[in-house]
């Protein structure tokens, strides 16, 4: 108990010297005019300046690779337009109710046998409800966690008092993606607002978990709205230890079903961007990957990703095969990233032990409940 203690007070202390340090040695004042100018340097130049800011903070040939697991798929009830999980559209998803936590533990052998250091766990959820199915999820950390992997969650949005239990439970990262600038997230969400965003991820903040958010490019929207999602990323602080960035992989049935697909030069571009704005990040290569050629992918690795989901599935959209990453990886001579290498490996405290109890809390998350055209064209034609 002794040595639990000691170990929980010195991982707590290394984190706070490191938060001292980014704060410290991070910009958090970008402009949008500031982020859009970069983004538009002539790509030669913009390639060149982003790898340097790779190489000054990281090295440039380890990847991390990471393992997205969908433990509770569709019926989600809010209303993301390029979402296929929501039950208000008409896709081809199939829903499963919460896996069990030995269904978990076998995936996540199997994504730590292919190389994977991080296990990311999404559930179709508005919010994070107290009572057993989050008791569950909590078990599922700590079972990961003592397979020496990282874990990570995306649960939608969570209060302070659960996200010290998750991190009492021995969670790593806590995914919350910002998806877009505040002002094109209306045009996207309706059923909650960019504010709850930052206060969940406020909430992970007040614990020792790290956090992951980033967001999807290709929904429509305008270089303007990139430059606004990556001028809120930078202002956090610290800023986020991990930042996904999506191509939006448009599905049947949703809202954006007929988006074109992004071009991999505004992918480069959106990286190398990012790479620059937020220096210490972990960059990940997330969704639309499959439509990425290596050569493509190696631009993207070149310009400051430095982290990929790996596995065939990405929640419910494809992603390139894990042996075609590994081969990949052979090619480019990139290593996987070893687990907790930026980051001590967090305590797990068992359930009987924790000093979080449940709260039954009702936290009142908003719901702006504005139409949005698209999302009540999707839902009209699923009644259908
Ligand atoms: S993105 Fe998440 S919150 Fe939004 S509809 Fe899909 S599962 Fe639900």
């Amino acid at each position: 108990m002794t040595l639990i203690i000691v170990r929980t007070i010195y991982n707590q202390l290394e984190f706070q010297i490191e938060r001292f340090i980014y704060m410290t040695e991070t910009r958090h004042n970008w402009t949008k005019e500031e982020v859009m100018e970069v983004y538009n340097t002539p790509l030669m130049e913009l390639l060149y300046q982003a790898a340097t800011v790779h190489r000054e903070n990281h090295n440039p040939n380890q990847v991390q690779v990471s393992t997205l697991l969908s433990i509770k798929t569709g019926g989600c009830p809010e209303d993301c337009g390029y979402c296929p999980q929501a039950a208000r559209y008409h896709t081809d998803i199939e829903g499963n109710d919460l896996m069990s936590v030995q269904q978990v533990k076998a995936q996540a052998l199997r994504a730590k046998s292919s190389g994977s250091s991080r296990v990311c766990m999404g559930a179709a959820w508005r919010n994070v409800k107290d009572g057993p199915e989050f008791d569950n999820v909590l078990e599922m950390v700590r079972t990961i966690n003592k397979l020496d992997m990282e874990v990570c969650c995306t649960l939608g949005m969570i209060t302070e008092n659960q996200a010290q239990r998750l991190a009492e439970a021995g969670l790593y990262a806590y995914n919350h993606n910002l998806d877009t600038s505040e002002d094109y997230y209306k045009d996207v969400i309706s059923t909650r607002a960019f504010q709850d965003r930052l206060d969940t991820i406020d909430n992970v903040r007040k614990t020792n978990v790290t956090v992951c958010s980033g967001g999807i490019i290709g929904m429509g929207e305008q270089l303007e709205d990139r430059a606004g999602m990556l001028v809120a990323l930078a202002s956090l602080s610290p800023q986020p230890e991990s930042t996904p960035i999506n191509a939006l992989v448009p599905v049947e049935g949703t809202p954006m079903e007929e988006f074109e697909k992004v071009s991999i030069w505004e992918m480069v571009r959106m990286v190398a961007t990012t790479r620059i704005i937020l220096p210490n990040t972990q960059v990940r290569l997330s969704a639309g990957r499959t439509d990425m050629s290596r050569e493509g992918q190696a631009m993207c690795f070149f310009a400051g990703a430095n982290s990929i989901f790996a596995g065939d599935k990405l929640l419910t959209t494809p992603n390139p095969d894990v042996n075609e990453d590994m081969k990949m990886f052979k090619l480019l001579g990139l290593q996987p990233m070893k687990p907790f290498a930026k980051k001590a490996q967090p305590e797990s405290v068992e359930a009987q032990y924790s000093k979080f109890k449940e709260q039954g809390e009702k936290p009142k998350w908003s719901r702006p409940g504005h139409k949005i055209e698209r999302n009540e064209e999707a839902k009209a034609k699923a009644k259908l």
